[in-house]
């Protein structure tokens, strides 16, 4: 199949010929239509992390089952699917406790497997679903890893109705998913951004109030939604209403931070990680996007062998939402 290939890391794609093997026990292989663009494509040039070489990246798609393995049931060839890209053992106790992301084996789709930046994509058929009807392809393809990450991010920080929200940095796709999915939770979500048109843009996506990110933010927020890291850190532990919690999955700019701690304790405050989803947390957010909560597509490239020039603008930092391939 044509695929993007990395040979070694830090190194250069290619768009090249892989042969995958047919699917295992359990597994069913994906012909893609869509695959979504994420910043582990950019990292993984860099060694950082260093896959196992030859790499096929990409952890976002969307597309038709081609092949099933042995022992698959509930789905079968020609079905419309989309690919969660969190893939775990399913049998351990940490998986039977729904906690998938703290599994020992726990990996990523596009980092330690071959991933979706390819004609085909080879996954367990756990880590399958069907196509929401109401999601076109390059929405279905776009929303698997960062609806995800939002999800469980807004899930162990508790937010409730009612509640302030404050997601920093608004443009990069999980913080567009955090934004939209605050607001369906019942949340008053303000954003921050240094891009005034990205400000403008949370604003219509249903934004109380937009900040930018270089200065102070300007609300008492019950929820503060990071990625952004060391560049956003101090402003975005001001803005914590007294038994705040803020949660990140990510620093972006900067990973090194400091935290004052007479204010945790005196605010008590919580700050709390989170990394990805379980296979349940999934289908929530299947569900919740299916319902008509807004994928944010920024911009839908054609062509698979188009993968340079769409990983240009998401180095740019341009866009709001997700940049997707059209196969
Ligand atoms: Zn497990």
């Amino acid at each position: 199949m044509r695929a993007w290939v990395l040979d070694e890391s830090p190194g250069r794609y290619r768009f090249g010929t892989v042969e995958p093997p047919p699917p295992a026990n359990g597994e069913v292989s994906v012909r893609l239509v869509a695959s979504a663009l994420n910043h582990m494509d950019l990292w993984l040039t860099r060694g950082l992390p260093k896959p196992v070489t030859p790499h096929v990246p990409g952890a976002d798609g969307a597309g038709v089952v081609t092949a099933v393995g042995e022992g698959v049931e509930g789905v079968a060839v020609g079905d419309e699917v989309v690919v969660n890209p969190a893939v775990s053992c399913r049998r351990c106790a940490t998986c039977l406790a729904g906690e998938s992301p703290l599994c020992p084996s726990f990996g990523i789709l596009g980092e330690h497997r071959w991933g979706t930046h390819a004609e085909e994509v080879l996954v367990p058929a756990a880590n399958v679903v069907p196509r929401p009807a109401a999601l076109d392809w390059p929405e279905a393809a776009a929303y698997g890893l960062c609806f995800l990450t939002a999800w469980r991010m807004l899930r162990r920080a508790r937010l409730r109705a009612g509640e302030v929200l404050l997601v920093v940095g608004v443009g990069g796709g999980v913080s567009s998913a955090g934004l939209v999915l605050g607001r369906a939770m019942g949340a008053q979500v303000f954003v921050t951004s240094r891009d005034e048109a990205k400000r403008q843009r949370a604003l219509a996506l249903g934004a109380a109030g937009a900040f930018d990110s270089g200065g102070e933010f300007a609300v008492a927020a019950d929820v503060v939604f990071e990625n952004v890291g060391a560049a956003t850190w101090a402003s975005s532990l001001r803005a914590l209403a007294p038994g705040g919690r803020l949660v990140t999955c990510g620093g972006t700019a900067g990973s090194k931070v400091e935290i004052s701690l007479p204010r945790l304790f005196f605010k008590q405050h919580e700050i709390l990680g989170s990394t990805m989803g379980s296979y349940a947390e999934f289908e929530q957010v299947t569900k919740v996007v299916a319902g008509g909560v807004p994928v944010v597509v920024d911009e839908v490239v054609d062509g698979l062998h188009r993968l340079p020039e769409a990983l240009v603008r998401l180095e740019s930092g341009q866009q709001l939402g997700k940049i997707v391939l059209r196969h």
